[in-house]
């Protein structure tokens, strides 16, 4: 398996530090609103990943933490007369359901920077012991001079940045480049004691302090968007770095971030969609498989005609496992008849897990193993058109069938061979059609769909075409489609 490590500029051999197991840090959200789709992003690039590494047979522990104390929730606190911790519990309960309604897997451990406070004193006592932060009237500073490897992360050359840094109004910093570890609270706001300050943390300290918590250091990966490079990571490797005298991540893994308009869309800019919003009309399949056709590194520009053609192509992927399932149900035990078509299948079954792995251990190429399923799905479409036509065929699609389900959940894309369809009840409408065409005496729309079916069947033998007419006419009525297949006949929804 290869991926890109920012910290390296290429790909590399992924080796992680113990065999079998993964430990995985990802930044979480500052829970002051609702997160968008940008976000979202992220969070699903990632979750796709770590369901990869799953399945390659790794034990990954997931860590996720969440900002619930920062500037902004304190803002919107004070604009709203709550309290900050109202706000923060709020939009973290929003983050945690909506997550879950995208298909993304809980993390292993799901952290809390309010409760975490002590590990940040200790890390910060750390760095003051050191000589790698100072404090200024109950302000607490990293000295960004004294890590000499700062700036490697996110390619920086420090004396550049030196030049380039406008002038700090805050004149209590020794240098401009130092940033707060720790912050004195003003009257009002949440704070903590510590041996500096009634205060509270900086944003970078936390995710320094909850990773080594939870996964020790070094650890195997770090992940994030993109615009967490600068300062973000290169603060927390900093801060890590310098404390405990090794490695902090090994592999740095950053996301791209979703455009619209080719515009980073964020809170500030204004031009976001929620994903709470967009699920309310889009499937969380839909979206997922909108967000895998672009590489996780590459920005990705979203758009409602994108998103519509990620619904066909889901529809289309549904289509093809209800058409399997129902040939599989239908197919005649005693098929005799010698056929290649299972041969044929089971080969595009093997080249279909190959690809699929291919491309994910290259660097997660999402799009690749997107395209080997479409394969098998193709394939096995057409494996069926003439029918089933033995034992080897039948279990050549039970296969094909399991492996599309099993390859779009790795990718947390979850299939039914039931699909939307089966989500959608039938319309009680037919109960009435069966009972004016075929007798129906019951109140099943399944059982009268079979018994509209039954009588049609029965009419056309009988050459009673007005009859044939009227339940197929019904049945458009309702918005289904009669199909006559090798198997049998069926109804497909229009
Ligand atoms: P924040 O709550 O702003 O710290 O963002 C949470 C996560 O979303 C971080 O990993 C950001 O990198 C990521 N993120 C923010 N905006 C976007 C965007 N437009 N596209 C992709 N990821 C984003
Ligand atoms: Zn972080």
């Amino acid at each position: 398996m290869r991926l890109y490590n920012t910290l390296t500029r290429r790909k590399e051999e992924f080796v992680p530090r113990e065999e079998g197991k993964i430990s995985f840090y990802i930044c979480g959200p500052t829970v002051y609103n609702h997160i968008h789709i940008g976000n979202a992003r992220t969070f699903l690039s990632f979750d796709v990943i770590r369901r990869y590494l799953e399945f390659s047979g790794y034990e990954v522990t997931f860590v996720q933490n969440i900002t619930d104390v920062d500037d902004k929730i304190i803002n919107r606190a004070n604009e709203e007369g709550r309290s900050a911790s109202a706000v923060a519990q709020e939009y973290a309960d929003a983050f945690i359901e909506v997550m879950r309604a995208l298909g993304v897997k809980d993390p292993t451990i799901r952290p809390r920077a309010t409760e975490e406070i002590p590990a940040m004193i200790e890390l910060i006592n750390c760095l003051v012991e050191g000589g790698h932060a100072y404090e200024v009237e109950g302000d607490v500073y990293f000295s960004v001079r004294s890590f000499p490897d700062y700036g490697r992360l996110s390619g920086r050359d420090i004396e550049q940045m030196q030049s380039g840094a406008r002038v700090e109004i805050d004149q209590r910093k020794h240098d401009p480049l130092d940033f707060a570890l720790w912050k004195a609270a003003k009257p009002g706001e949440p704070s903590w004691s510590s041996p500096w300050s009634q205060g509270r943390p900086g944003w970078h300290i936390e995710c320094s302090a909850m990773s080594g918590r939870y996964l020790g250091s070094p650890f195997d990966i770090h992940a994030g968007g993109d615009d967490l490079v600068f300062p973000h990571h290169e603060n927390e490797r900093a801060q890590s770095e310098a404390c405990h005298h090794t490695t902090f991540a090994q592999y740095w893994l950053h996301g791209g971030m979703l455009t619209i308009d080719r515009e980073k869309m964020s809170k500030s800019e204004g031009n976001f969609l929620l994903l709470k919003d967009v699920l309310e009309h889009v499937r969380p399949q839909a979206l997922r498989l909108l967000m895998l056709q672009t590489h996780y590194r590459s920005p990705f520009d979203y758009s409602v005609e994108r998103l519509a053609e990620a619904a066909a192509a889901l529809d289309r992927i549904e289509g093809a496992t209800r058409n399997l399932s129902w040939f599989l149900e239908t197919a005649a035990s005693d098929t005799a008849s010698a056929g290649v078509g299972g041969a044929a299948l089971l080969a595009q079954i093997t080249a279909t897990r190959a690809q699929f792995s291919a491309s994910m251990d290259d660097d997660f190429n999402a799009a690749g193993a997107v395209a080997a399923v479409f394969e098998l799905v193709t394939a096995g479409n057409a494996s069926v058109a003439g029918g089933i036509t033995d034992e080897e065929h039948k279990q050549a699609i039970t296969e094909a069938l399991a492996t599309i389900i099993e390859l779009l959940s790795v990718l947390g894309v979850a299939i039914g061979t039931e699909g939307a369809d089966a989500a959608e009840p039938l319309p009680a409408g037919l109960v009435p059609l069966a009972a004016a065409l075929a007798n129906y005496a019951g109140d099943i729309p399944a059982e009268a769909v079979d018994l509209l079916l039954e009588a049609r069947a029965c009419a056309r033998a009988q050459k009673d075409w007005a009859l044939a007419d009227a339940v197929r006419d019904g049945l458009a009525q309702l918005g289904f489609t009669i199909e006559d297949t090798a198997s049998g006949t069926r109804v497909v929804r229009k």
